[in-house]
């Protein structure tokens, strides 16, 4: 095992290296806003309270895939320009159940036959500097998913280690940036220790795919489907959900000119399965629900050998009728069980 990658970051030295990112990048992290915490610009010399917080409200998806985004404006003729993003950024602070997220999202993005570019462009631009939990949250579970420590898709990892930091260099721009700041991180020589974190919420995750094909016409799903209220909530702020719609937004005007925006969508919302004459295929509320368990517990999984659930728990925080993915996997393997 190499272990040059491995560095020691004192605490009280935290701050001088985020004001260095903050001079060079657009520097997003987490900062206590209301009952949590969001990932938020940094201004120059602005605190952050690394442990303040679990993860975030909000997952940090949106700095690759904002909410709406104008991917290209046109005009007469073949007057076509594209709104490439140019920002170089750095994440600081995300949580290893995040950093997953965004291995999921890469595999959808640049992972098939084709690749997003301004995703991509994104994607190459941003640090990643991790950061591995001292407690879980009321709702994570990221331990069932396998999310709970990292491996890969960061640049640098901290680690807790009372009074400094652990910090592992996952790749060049990680070295990189280390190198910048001598004075601040010195050699360590062995690996982190992880604290053990104590779980609230779990999922047994054996065989579930090939269980829940099996209960696809269970009424379990009814049963979520009346307590819904299709607010959507679970899938706007869960770390995964990419879905899109493109709008044209043509000048009326002048009807050569407008522009392409890209808005995110949700398919809990009724109107995301809209198509041409006005036809849903997706009314009722039990397929909706039906789409957002099978697409973090099966099809992703089937697809890509990775969970689309990434354990982080924010669709059971933010969920108005209670309902707990945790629990309506296991309400499933029950019922699959007593047959
Ligand atoms: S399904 Fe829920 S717990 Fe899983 S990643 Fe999405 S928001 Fe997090
Ligand atoms: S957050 Fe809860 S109520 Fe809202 S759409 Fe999701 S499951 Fe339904």
């Amino acid at each position: 095992m190499r272990n040059d990658r491995f560095y020691s970051l004192k605490k009280s030295d935290l701050q001088k290296f985020i004001d260095h990112l903050t001079k060079r990048l657009t520097v997003f992290a987490p900062v206590p806003d209301g009952r949590s915490c969001n990932y938020r610009k940094l201004a120059q010399g602005q605190r952050v309270i690394i442990d303040h917080c679990t993860n975030t409200e909000f997952p940090p998806k949106s700095v690759f895939l904002p909410e709406g985004e104008v991917l290209l404006e046109y005009g007469k003729g073949d007057r076509v320009s594209e709104r490439t993003p140019d920002d170089r950024a750095a994440i600081f602070g995300i949580r290893p159940c995040d950093v997953h997220a965004l291995l999921v999202l890469d595999k959808v993005m640049l992972g098939h036959d084709r690749v997003e570019p301004h995703y991509k462009k994104r994607r190459d631009n941003t640090l990643i500097i991790a950061v591995n939990c001292t407690r879980a949250g009321e709702n994570c579970f990221c331990e069932s998913m396998g999310t709970s420590g990292l491996e890969e898709g960061f640049d640098l990892l901290l680690t807790d280690q009372g009074n400094h930091f652990h910090v592992e260099a996952g790749s060049g721009k990680g070295e990189k940036l280390v190198s910048e700041n001598r004075k601040l991180f010195t050699p360590a020589r062995k690996e982190a220790k992880r604290p053990k974190l104590e779980y609230k919420k779990r999922i047994d995750t054996k065989n579930l795919p090939g269980i829940m094909m099996k209960m696809f016409n269970s009424g379990v799903w009814e049963d979520v489907a009346k307590r819904c209220g299709s607010c959507a909530s679970c899938t706007f702020t869960c770390p995964t959900c990419y879905c899109f719609n493109l709008v044209h937004d043509a000048d009326i005007g002048d009807l050569d000119k407008g522009k392409v925006v890209r808005e995110m969508d949700y398919c809990m919302l009724p109107r995301f399965s809209r198509v041409a004459g006005n036809f849903v295929f997706r009314e009722p509320r039990t397929e909706r629900v039906k789409q957002f368990f099978y697409h973090k517990l099966v099809y992703g999984k089937r697809r890509d050998g990775k969970f689309h659930c990434v354990g982080c728990g924010r669709c059971i925080t933010e969920c108005m009728a209670h309902i707990d993915i945790t629990e309506e996997a296991k309400k499933v393997r029950d019922v699959y069980e007593k047959r």
